[in-house]
């Protein structure tokens, strides 16, 4: 595996690789990697010729400095993941190689970024757009790897492709879970072993939501998960919704056949992601 760090060297290796003809894929990720992040590599590696990883943890998309600060980093067991992961290139450039100067810009990010995440945690959407932008300039991918667990983000990196012409590919990937059910994330490391035990929760929520299965009424579900995790002691929610899979707008009885309930909670002050699709509107009058 290569170990690159420079911007200028990244740009060098992507003009020799494709001069070559060889397909690029690339997977964006913020370091403590686990076997999610593994998922979206293999993905890579059964499309593409070279597979390039960058960890990069982005100050720009962090609107809380401590969460910023408390960010888990830990290079040397990332590195030995990827290579035994099938990487060919790491790109772990610093804050002064992806941004020489501040990036100032506001992204045109559509409606989608202006819901859900993007209402609770402000400015994120465009520090992501920021540095995904630039990492395709540096990468130059065909194809572009992305999961699932942020639902949303995937969403936006769509219209941010759309948008600014980008010439790259984005791969959505499904959701890795624990045994327990629960999606795996960087920001588990930082809970306790009770932590995690209450973190099954959010999932086991979303399970029993899709079991009780195809709701005409979308209240009828929300209450559903509302009930479940208010017997959930340490918990505290900040978003439990239905909406339109396919762009995450309110789901309409008529036109929707399926929803995506998303769920956002902190769980011993580290915040927390999850959502699962499921069907809808399919239940006689
Ligand atoms: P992060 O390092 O958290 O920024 O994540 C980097 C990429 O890995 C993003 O596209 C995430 O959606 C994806 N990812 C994180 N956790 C998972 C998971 N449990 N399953 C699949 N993809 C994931």
């Amino acid at each position: 595996m290569q170990s690159i760090t420079s911007s200028n060297k990244m740009l060098e290796c992507v003009y020799n690789l494709r001069s070559k003809g060889l397909q690029i894929g690339f997977v964006p990720t913020m370091g403590a990697l686990h076997a999610g992040h593994l998922s979206l590599i293999e993905a890579s590696n059964r499309e593409n010729d070279i597979t390039i990883c960058s960890v990069f943890v982005n100050p720009s998309q962090f609107n809380d400095p401590s969460d910023f600060e408390k960010y888990p980093r830990n290079l040397d067991h990332d590195l030995g993941l990827l290579e035994r992961g099938g990487c060919n290139i790491v790109f772990t450039p610093s804050v002064e190689q992806v941004y020489p100067e501040a990036d100032l810009e506001t992204y045109q990010l559509g409606d989608i970024s202006e819901i859900l995440e993007g209402t609770k945690r402000p400015g994120h959407f465009n520090g992501m757009a920021s540095v995904i932008k630039r990492f395709f300039e540096l990468t130059k991918p065909h194809r572009a790897y992305f999961g699932l667990k942020d639902y949303q983000q995937c969403m936006v990196v769509e219209v941010l492709v759309k948008n600014y012409h980008l010439p790259v590919e984005i791969v959505s990937c499904p959701i890795l879970r624990e045994p327990s059910g629960l999606a795996m994330s960087s920001r588990n490391e930082r809970l306790t072993q009770e932590g995690k035990a209450t973190a099954v929760h959010l999932s086991k929520c979303l399970q029993v939501m899709k079991n009780s299965g195809p709701k005409k009424n979308i209240s009828e579900l929300i209450k559903l998960g509302n009930d479940y995790l208010a017997n959930i002691n340490s918990v505290d929610l900040e978003y439990l919704e239905a909406r339109d899979a396919s762009n995450l707008s309110e789901p309409s009885i008529h036109t929707t056949k399926e929803i995506v309930v998303l769920v956002a909670a902190q769980i011993e002050g580290v915040r927390l992601l999850d959502n699962m699709t499921m069907t809808y509107g399919q239940v006689p009058e």
